[in-house]
Formats: structure tokens, C-alpha cells, sequence
């Protein structure tokens, strides 16, 4: 009889779960610069799997955070240079916007094989290459050749990323905030409440982050506490239409992203919780509820 109870608590609990998770405001986290700061950066490896990395192509450690990310699941970009309108240091292979095809065909083909398991591409730098139509539309064309999504990181307003993907297969996805353009917990925090309520208001929203211990603090004290609507992705979970992971190619496939089953039994309910939503808040607080009705306080692993 208390079985059956038990089943019914599960039953009605899984649909309540569910429609909370589809009605969610989605956020994506992604952290940039990965590749010089391994120290900083495994601090950011340790985060709940949706917060995504991009890798610098041509940095010391970016094949090893590359390696790392894949074997936990979490979803990798190729951060590529591209020119900025302001003089700076500038990684080798930059993108300039008058470069020819042939050049930028090979800069790409040479950063997908620096950055494996990469299902999309966003830029470091770049407001004079992504506000030039005609370089970026080079870019496009060239990444046409592979299934990666571009995150556009919006570092000038005048960006013409999204028209120049016009005609292509290419998705688009623009950033909404930058976490730390101001290096403070307190502004990082702020910044990340604003990505929050942007969240809310359109459904989903993009922040953008850098391995700064500013940033890492601030994101170690938030995630955990992250409000009960909003659900943590990856950014290949805002896209629409064909899933990415589709070609063929080694660095084309998507990581394993586990994802919210349809179907629970109540025999795996517990293991479920434990090892595919242990990151959403929603679910930490029904799966301590439920253990605590059923006398089970051994899996409780958001302690
Ligand atoms: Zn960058």
C-alpha cells in the first residue's frame, strides 16, 4: 500500500517536473580565453556541465581543456581571433576582413583540428572583422563546409554576423551580456542577474564570461542558488531547427549532453535525479523531499 503511494508521489511528481521544465527560462553560460590558464580554468571544469568553454586554437593547453570537456560531456567551441578595431596583441591566425577565401578556409580548417570535439564557433575579438559583410561572409561560406553553429559574441553593435549567415546553412546565435567587462564579483553578479531576467523576459538569454577569479567566484556563489525557473543549457540547445552533431566528422559530434528523460520508472527515479538533473534546482529540492519520504538519505548528492 505505502508502495503504491509512493508510486502515485513519483507519477505525479515526474509530470510536475516535467511541465516546470519545459515552461523554464533557458540560460547559457559560456567562458571564453580557455587554453592559457589551466590553474583558473579547471575551476570552471568543476561547474555544472551545461556551462560551456571556447578554446583559443593556438594556446598551450587548449587540446588538454578540449580533452577534459569532452570526457564530462560539456558542449566546446572554438573561440577564433578575429581583428579588433583597436590595436592589440593578437594571437597567430587572426581573421582579417581582407584575407582572401582561401585563407580563411584554412584558418578555420586548421582551428577545428587544433580545438577537437568543437560543435560551434564564436569570436575573440573581431569588431573589425565581424563588422565587415564581405569578410564575414567568407567566414560563413567556409563554415558552411561544417556543422558548427556560430555564437556571435556581439563585441561591436554593428555586426553583421546574422546577415552574413544569410543563404547559408550556418546558425547564428548572439550573446546578451558579458559577465565581467568590469573584473568584480559584485558586477559579475550583477551582470549575471541581468542575463537572468533577459532569460525570463525573451526565454533565453547568452552570457559570456572569461577565466577570471572574479568570474569564478562570483559563478561558484550563484549556480548553486540559481532561481527554480531557470534551467541551465548549453548554447546548441538555443538553436532551432537540425540538431548540431549531425556530419560526420570526429570534431563535428556533439557531446553527449544528458538530457531530462520522457519516461521515469519509480525504480530509476532516484538514480535519475541523482546522476541527469543533480544541477536544477527545481529538481534538488522534490528529490530531497521525495528521499526523505522514502527514508533515503543515502543519494543525496547536492550536499
Ligand atoms: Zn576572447
Amino acid at each position: 500500500m505505502r508502495q503504491r503511494k509512493f508510486a502515485k508521489l513519483i507519477g505525479t511528481t515526474t509530470l510536475l517536473l516535467l511541465s516546470l521544465q519545459a515552461s523554464a527560462a533557458r540560460l547559457a553560460i559560456v567562458i571564453d580565453d580557455f587554453g592559457y590558464r589551466p590553474h583558473n580554468e579547471y575551476k570552471i571544469l568543476q561547474m555544472p556541465i551545461a556551462v560551456s568553454i571556447a578554446i583559443l586554437p593556438d594556446s598551450p593547453h587548449g587540446r588538454e581543456m578540449a580533452e577534459k570537456a569532452h570526457k564530462q560531456g560539456r558542449e566546446i567551441l572554438i573561440h577564433l581571433p578575429m581583428a579588433p578595431l583597436s590595436k592589440q596583441l593578437l594571437e597567430p591566425d587572426t581573421l582579417l576582413p581582407t584575407m582572401s577565401s582561401e585563407e580563411i578556409d584554412r584558418i578555420i580548417q586548421r582551428a577545428i583540428q587544433k580545438v577537437p570535439y568543437a560543435v560551434g564557433i564564436n569570436n575573440h575579438m573581431g569588431s573589425a572583422m565581424t563588422s565587415s559583410l564581405p569578410g564575414m561572409q567568407k567566414v560563413m561560406r567556409s563554415l558552411s563546409r561544417y556543422n558548427l553553429y556560430f555564437l556571435d559574441s556581439v563585441t561591436i553593435g554593428d555586426t553583421q554576423a546574422t546577415k552574413a549567415a544569410q543563404g547559408t546553412p550556418v546558425r547564428v546565435i548572439r550573446r546578451n551580456v558579458f559577465l565581467d567587462d568590469v573584473q568584480s564579483e559584485a558586477e559579475t553578479r550583477h551582470q549575471l542577474n541581468r542575463a537572468i531576467s533577459i532569460a525570463r523576459k525573451n526565454g533565453s538569454a547568452i552570457a559570456i564570461g572569461h577565466p577570471h577569479s572574479t568570474t569564478i567566484r562570483a559563478l561558484q556563489q550563484m549556480l548553486p542558488t540559481l532561481p527554480a525557473d531557470i534551467e541551465l543549457v548549453s548554447p546548441s540547445r538555443l538553436l532551432s531547427g537540425k540538431p548540431v552533431g549531425g556530419n560526420h566528422h570526429k570534431w563535428g559530434k556533439l557531446c553527449e549532453i544528458k538530457e531530462a528523460p520522457i519516461t521515469v520508472t519509480s525504480q530509476d527515479y532516484l538514480a535519475v535525479i541523482g546522476d541527469t538533473l543533480v544541477d536544477n534546482p527545481i529538481v534538488n529540492t522534490v528529490s530531497r523531499y521525495i528521499q526523505k519520504l522514502a527514508g533515503n538519505k543515502s543519494q543525496d548528492k547536492t550536499e
